[in-house]
């Protein structure tokens, strides 16, 4: 072939497999059979293998996503936040919702445009010049995490958005949706998972979150995820759609699926009337839908209606009621936790609950079994809603045949033997013993996770073999490992070996943050270990401090703080910390220590009101972070005062003194600048 020849036979290619990708994922109607599709991609592949210059980001080839070097997500900050939604519950709440945005439109009558909620996964997908460059999870609305490759693998997200009749591509356009799991393909997925031997998942919400976040695009392609769009983010080039009815055509002719059947009302009682009608559908579709979105359609009025704390005021979900069904329960098992606890889950005879298997519901603790009087073999009815595990709501009583045998907790643990215990006032029972292998290995399982650690290529069931083999018995022990015999496993090797062994190097480099999450200490997760990290900086300064000093930590509680402190108290746990440190794990975060200046030093804050993006602690701590002191009270001598919604007598007093007074985005654009 020619250049030339090259050149056009690739668009051909990429156009085609374009169209027929959107016929099939997104129109569902198919133009060409699978194997036409697969040679097609074939060749594409094989032009592209020989012409590695040629390769587009754009190219359908992409969306196989090659495997990365990547370990974890990189941070993506949403230039608008992804706010939640407030919800609804039935017809008086709604008419409650419509009240407050009639009041602050300042007009009885509105346009509204409702759509079935999916429950999945919002992401938003950054598109420039046409083409997909960034897509991010909500995370918390402000920060997400950088998931491109593996959205890229999803066939009904366009990687270049179509052609649009109405609208020009836009420089730069951020879509928003929702990544989610068709039932069919749910059920099929948690079929082959038990087929193998594994855990299935709980409902379709964890697996298409558990699928879209795995390091390996690879296993995300393998999972069959499926993605609608229900807005716009921003959009720069051209003036947005006025209404969210007409945003929606424009993506739908950019080649996104929404979700289906979006209407537009007049009134909010033809919006109850449709939220009703969904309501009577949930079975029937072939995805999970757990509630209504309606939103007020005019742009315009959005803007004039706002947001308040930290919800959209010009939009809200209906949430539906929880499903039930009836079911047997034929088991009860017991697992053993991080923390000792002993967590009891009903097995039931798998019951379809509104298109999703359910085969297990949580029990909770040994409080709710009596409560309720759960037996084995009782008949029961179960729930889920939305994200919820599937949960026991009652024992039907006249269903007994006398055959049903009443449920204990063990008195011994199940996995080391040791009598259980459990504390007054407080509903878990316990295994006691820290070394409990069953404590070791999930503490383990935590300490190595995505998380805190990290390490890539020690998954649970070789962190466990390492234990049974007697090679672990703290976390230490990983940074210890008889590298030798590793090499040596049955289904490992001297290749696979190295790679772990240098996971494990790579993981000394972790950041005191990601450290002190993976240490297990009750209650400090992610968050609370990151505050943690960053007042103090370092572990020799954190196992110091007092239990005052702890509670000073913005946004820390009494019953977090004690838990810190009596875990560096443990003699055991400082002795697998200094054996961490031995190894060369790093102990602090490298930033300047909280005493050193900062660029905000000698500035005094004063807050008040309610903020619109950040919750008063977290402005709190941003402010501390650069070295501001934040006060509760005006005087002389504060530097400034940062007034948010209803701002009261401090604001006057501020006012009064001569102080001046910031809004959010003044704090935020001096936080930035500083
Ligand atoms: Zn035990």
């Amino acid at each position: 072939m020619t250049e030339e020849d090259v050149y056009s036979r690739l668009a051909l290619l990429r156009t085609n497999l374009d169209r027929w990708s959107y016929e099939y994922h997104v129109l569902d109607q198919p133009t060409v059979s699978d194997a036409d599709y697969d040679e097609a991609m074939q060749e594409l592949l094989r032009i592209e293998d020989a012409h590695p210059e040629l390769v587009t980001p754009d190219s359908p080839s992409q969306r196989v996503g090659a495997s990365t070097a990547q370990t974890t997500f990189a941070k993506v900050e949403h230039p608008v936040p992804m706010l939640s939604l407030s919800n609804v519950f039935d017809r008086e709440t709604l008419l409650a919702w419509w009240g407050r945005a009639q009041r602050a439109a300042g007009r009885e009558t509105m346009n509204l445009v409702t759509e079935p909620k999916i429950d999945g996964l919002a992401v938003a997908l950054t598109y420039i010049d046409g083409v997909l460059h960034t897509g991010a999870t909500r995370g918390d609305g402000y920060v997400g995490e950088n998931v491109t490759a593996n959205l890229k693998t999803i066939r009904s997200i366009p990687i270049r958005l179509k052609q649009a009749d109405d609208y020009p591509v836009p420089s730069r356009i951020e879509v928003r949706g929702e990544v989610y799991m068709k039932k069919s393909d749910f059920n099929a997925l948690n079929n082959r998972i038990m087929e193998s031997g594994g855990e299935p998942f709980m409902n379709p919400r964890n697996s298409a979150a558990g699928s879209l976040r795995q390091i390996d695009p690879r296993k995300t392609k393998a999972r069959p995820l499926s993605f609608y769009t229900w807005d716009i983010g921003y959009l720069d080039g051209f003036p947005r759609p006025d209404s969210h009815y007409d945003t929606l055509q424009m993506l739908i002719q950019y080649g996104f699926e929404t979700a289906p059947h979006p209407m537009r009302h007049q009134s909010i009682d033809e919006v109850w009337e449709r939220c009703e009608w969904w309501l009577g559908q949930r079975d029937e579709l072939n995805f999970e839908i757990d509630g209504v979105v309606t939103k007020i359609d005019s742009v315009y009025l959005q803007d004039e209606i706002g947001i308040i704390s930290r919800e959209p005021r010009w939009a809200t979900a209906y949430k539906f009621p929880a499903i039930q069904k009836t079911t047997q329960v034929e088991d009860i098992v017991i697992t053993v936790g991080r923390t000792g606890t002993l967590n009891p889950t009903a097995f039931l005879a798998p019951v379809n609950i509104g298109g999703v298997t359910v085969r297990r519901a949580t029990l909770h603790n040994e409080d709710e079994i009596a409560r309720k009087d759960i037996r084995i073999g009782d008949t029961v009815v179960v729930q889920r809603a939305g994200d919820v595990i599937p949960q026991i709501v009652k024992v039907i009583v006249e269903a007994r045949t006398g055959n049903e045998v009443p449920y204990s907790m063990p008195q011994l643990c199940p996995v080391c033997g040791t009598p259980t215990v459990r504390d007054e006032g407080v509903a878990m029972r316990y295994c006691p013993n820290s070394a409990c292998p069953a404590r070791i290995r999930e503490g383990l399982h935590h300490f190595i996770s995505r998380g805190a650690m990290d390490i890539v290529g020690l998954g649970a069931k070789l962190a466990d073999r390492f234990v049974d083999l007697g090679w672990i018995h703290d976390f230490g022990d990983i940074y210890d490992l008889p590298w030798d015999e590793v090499a040596e496993l049955e289904g490992l090797g001297p290749k696979s070996a190295e790679n772990l062994r240098g996971a494990v190097e790579a993981s000394k480099e972790r950041s005191l943050g990601r450290l002190l999450a993976g240490l297990g200490i009750p209650h400090v997760g992610e968050r609370n270990a990151n505050l943690l990290a960053r007042r103090f900086h370092s572990m020799q300064r954190l196992e110091q401090a007092t239990l005052d000093e702890v509670l000073e930590v913005p946004g820390m509680g009494a019953i977090v703080a004690q838990s810190v402190v009596d875990f560096f108290a443990n003699p055991s746990n400082q002795h697998v910390i200094e054996k961490l440190a031995a190894a060369g794990v790093n102990m602090s975060d490298g930033e300047p220590a909280s005493d050193e200046p900062g660029p905000l030093t000698g500035k005094i804050f004063v807050l008040t009101g309610r903020l619109e993006t950040l919750t008063r602690s977290e402005a709190e701590a941003m402010l501390r972070e650069l070295g501001a002191t934040v006060s509760g009270s005006v005087s002389k001598k504060t530097s400034y005062v940062v007034a948010g919604d209803d701002a009261g007598s401090k604001a006057d007093k501020a006012k009064e003194l001569g102080v001046p007074i910031l809004s959010e985005q003044d704090m935020l654009s001096l936080v930035r600048q500083a």
